[in-house]
């Protein structure tokens, strides 16, 4: 049996490469540098800086919601930089501790998952039934592609194992019965969502425009899986972080496969991100240039997967079948201004394949890239305006 397996950190490093204030490489592409001049910042977080002058920028590494997080900040000093990140990190993880974990007792995701098949349901809060609510619209949209109520199938194959661990000596995929059991629990067309009253109930830290409270009912058994929106989610609230820290003036966030671009450099060039190519993870397809606020998000059979036995088994899995997703693409990228969205539709896109899938993207006014398992590159117009290989 041979076994490749991707830890969370190479994955999500891998995922998308960032070309902002580093200087490029043969291919075109840099990635951050890791633990360069002046790695320590004695705030705990792992940081590295890459040769910043006035106005930056600063580069900070760290981990959340089983992912790398890499920050560029460019702002007047280095406190405001510093500050910046740690707001940041908390935010994440606070988010993950608080929302969308279906592992931690104390995530509102966990509890909702707890009330499946109760009478009662579960009253949501605004921001959850603003992301619930544009998720059925997705799966609606996407023919049922996209259904963030397939957690009893993705924990059946321990997708979130396979990032976290060094080794998978003994996977094996699920059998059909076990599969067969877990696919009769899920369906976003089981679930329920209910106007609970129009009181203002906006949490001050929620991005979403949604004011009123929807109750979720789920049959027994249903377990939600945010995994497809949570890092979408994770950019939206720092976007909106971003807009309150006027003393910030450009920064490139970068989560696992979704990249968020704010403000400017002090020189004026634009934002290069690269795009991972599926077939040599450790190169780019090709670089968007990109001027002021974005989300760039990316989803690929290369960001988690197990092989065995020359079969791939990846973290995209379809609806209709349990199974990770056949298809003749190996990579979807949405570039958008809503990157809770754009999450979404990567995923969605990938499992859709390229003609369904730019008609999706075009229904939601985005745009995408598809890169094909025969090495074709597929794109819409607004894309290529920004597109080079
Ligand atoms: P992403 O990396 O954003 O494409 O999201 C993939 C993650 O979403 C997986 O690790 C699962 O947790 C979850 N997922 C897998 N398949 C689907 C699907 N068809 N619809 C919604 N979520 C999915
Ligand atoms: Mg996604």
């Amino acid at each position: 049996m041979k076994l490749f397996l991707r830890t969370a950190m190479s994955a999500l490093m891998a995922a998308v490469l960032l070309c902002c204030g580093c200087a490029d490489t043969g291919a075109g592409m840099a990635r951050q540098p890791e633990g360069g001049p002046g790695a320590e910042d004695g705030d705990g977080a792992r940081k590295t800086n890459a040769g910043q002058g006035a106005g930056g920028p600063w580069q900070y590494a760290d981990t959340a919601m089983g992912t790398v997080v890499q920050q560029t900040i460019y702002a007047a000093d280095q406190e405001t930089a510093r500050d910046f990140s740690a707001q940041a990190m908390e935010l994440l993880w606070g988010l993950e501790r608080e929302k969308i974990s279906w592992r931690l007792e104390t995530s509102e995701v966990y509890r909702a998952n707890a009330s499946a098949g109760s009478e009662e349901g579960f009253l949501l809060s605004a921001d959850l039934s603003a992301l619930l609510e544009s998720c059925t619209l997705l799966w609606e949209r996407s023919e049922g592609a996209f259904d963030v109520t397939l957690g009893a199938v993705t924990r059946l194959w321990d997708i979130d194992k396979w990032a976290a661990e060094s080794s998978q000596e003994g996977f094996e995929p699920p059998g059909e019965e076990l599969l067969n059991q877990a696919l009769d629990t899920c369906g976003s067309q089981k679930l329920r969502l209910v106007e609970e009253g129009s009181a203002d109930v906006r949490s001050a830290e929620s991005s979403a425009s949604r004011e009123s409270r929807l109750r979720l009912f789920m049959p027994e058994g249903m377990r939600l899986d945010l995994g497809a929106v949570g890092k979408g989610l994770a950019m939206e609230r720092i976007s909106a972080l971003l807009a309150e820290r006027p003393d910030v003036d450009g920064a490139v966030i970068s989560l696992g496969g979704s990249i968020l671009t704010y403000g400017g450099k002090p020189d004026g060039t634009p934002w290069r991100v690269g795009i991972v190519n599926p077939f040599d993870t450790a190169e780019s397809i090709g670089i968007l240039t990109l001027e002021g606020s974005w989300c760039v998000s990316t989803s690929g059979d290369y960001e988690r997967y197990v092989e065995v036995d020359g079969v791939r088994y990846h973290h995209i899995l379809d609806p209709k079948t349990g199974a990770p997703a056949v298809s003749d693409v190996r990579g979807v990228t949405i570039l958008m201004k809503d990157g809770l969205l754009g999450d979404g539709l990567s995923t969605a896109c990938f499992i859709l394949g390229p003609e369904k899938g730019m008609a999706l993207a075009a229904r939601y006014g985005v745009e995408a890239l598809f890169v094909m398992a025969d090495g074709r590159i597929e794109m819409s117009d607004g894309m290529k305006d920004v597109f080079r290989k």
